[in-house]
């Protein structure tokens, strides 16, 4: 079938060993239902191809208020980071000197903007934080002792878990203290000749309350400092901006050897590990990372370097405005009202009901736990879950939130200039749900 005229622009197009596979679909979805025509058949194929030809990874709105999603790509990239995008996938200058003609190192790019930013003395890039944690443990301490707190054995999303990692890594696993309470004494009495480093794990996602103790970053610096062993630090989210009482970059730098944090969480930038030092055993430790091979086997690449550095530039202008994800974070309350209270009056135009209800966005992607963000959701009258699946499969997609039966919108997380696209999107999703649009909920 596929040899015969209609089928021959769609091998064109598709390439032939898809329009078979669509073809015979086709033919199978036929004996279920009803066998059509040829020309009927034709037009089925060949939209089957064009449906399974469109990009899977679509731009969704993210309108559920939880700013760094990590089912939505955590970090949206602000507009010259994604422009860099466009730099780095045609020929650049990635590994050229154009001073010289010479070979340079890529690190380099990034290195000297990172000690700027940071006022630290070493920096290293590589694929994502988990990388960046696995490359420490396994080039500084493979074979020899590390010691972590019970309370800090955590799990990160998916498989990242911290004694996994530990294993991975060739490195010891000494635990100390207990889920709730670890002191600096447990520290001080877990090391001996074979400990190669104290870790600590910024319990990033979620929060140990009631009858806890846990040891400050700076007693056990003091610890590591006396028995001359170094002090790592996976800080996870990574504020580089004081935020809640999230601890910063620059704290952590000047407390511990090693400082690792993920790219696309706070920092608002693309995925990637950070991996700074700003003292002596810290900055000879980051060059022993670079030199490693599984260095080699994390690098991260161009499109990310391209975004990164852009990111890091706006930092140093001190332009955070421009980086979504600091913009989002900060936005007064009083904005996202004005900007709810807008898009209520724009739906009712459209015969969309909605009301005002004061609620709490969140950091999300593992930061900031229990820090609430005060925000204005706008809750759409109608079904919650059909309203919700409706505005997911529309197009562009919309991921609202379900709140208090309510199906609704936080303005926070909902990037400049889509706005029009939202009210649009809206309006189309209750129209599918086929019940006239402003027939009030009524009590
Ligand atoms: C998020 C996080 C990680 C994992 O970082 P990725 O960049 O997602 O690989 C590791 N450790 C901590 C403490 C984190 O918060």
């Amino acid at each position: 079938m596929v040899n015969q005229p209609p089928y021959a622009a769609l091998v064109q197009e598709f390439g032939r060993a898809q329009v078979v596979e669509a073809i015979r679909d086709q033919v199978a979805a036929e004996r279920k239902d009803e066998v059509v025509d040829d020309d009927e058949r034709s037009r089925r194929v060949s939209a089957r191809l064009r449906a399974s030809a469109t990009p899977r990874l679509r731009r969704v709105i993210n309108a559920s208020g939880v700013i760094l999603h990590t089912n939505l790509g955590r970090a949206p990239l602000s507009r010259s980071a994604t422009e860099a995008l466009a730099v780095a996938g045609g020929y650049s200058n990635l590994e050229l000197d154009l001073e010289t003609g010479r070979r340079g190192e890529r690190a380099d790019l990034l290195a000297g903007l990172l000690k700027r930013l940071f006022d630290c003395e070493a920096a290293l890039v590589v694929n994502n934080n988990a990388a960046a944690v696995l490359l420490a443990l396994t080039a500084l301490c493979k074979g020899r002792e590390v010691v972590v707190s019970r309370g800090q054995l955590v799990e990160i999303g998916g498989s990242f878990r911290m004694p996994d990692v530990m294993r991975l890594s060739g490195a010891r696993m000494v635990e100390v203290g207990t889920t709730n309470r670890t002191r600096a004494a447990d520290y001080e009495d877990a090391v001996t000749p074979k400990t190669a480093a104290l870790l600590r794990v910024h319990t990033s996602n979620y929060r140990v309350s009631g009858f806890t103790e846990s040891v400050s970053l700076s007693d056990m610096e003091a610890v590591a400092r006396r028995h001359d062993v170094l002090l790592i630090d996976d800080l996870g989210s990574g504020a580089a901006e004081p935020i809640a009482d999230e601890p910063t970059v620059a704290e952590s730098l000047r407390l511990s050897d090693v400082v690792t944090f993920s790219g696309d969480k706070l920092l608002g930038g693309p995925q990637a590990g950070l991996i700074l030092a700003r003292r002596a055993p810290g900055v000879e430790a980051v060059r022993k990372l670079s030199r490693h091979p599984l260095a080699r086997a994390v690098r991260i690449d161009k499109l990310t370097l391209a975004a990164l550095e852009a990111t890091l530039r706006q930092r140093l202008a001190g332009r955070l405005d421009d980086i979504p994800v600091e913009r989002m974070l900060r936005m007064p309350v009083e904005e996202i009202r004005r900007r709810a209270g807008l898009w209520s009056v724009k739906l009712e135009e459209r015969g969309v009901n909605s009301s005002l209800v004061p609620g709490e966005s969140a950091a999300g992607g593992g930061s900031l736990p229990g820090h609430a963000l005060p925000t204005m959701l706008i809750a759409l009258a109608g079904p919650a879950s059909r309203l919700a699946t409706a505005l997911r499969r529309g197009d562009p997609p919309v991921i609202a939130r379900i709140e208090k039966d309510a199906c609704c919108l936080d303005p926070r997380t909902v990037l400049r200039g889509e706005d029009e696209q939202l009210i649009d999107a809206v309006e189309a999703a209750v129209k599918t749900l086929g019940a006239p649009a402003n027939s009030r909920r009524s009590l």
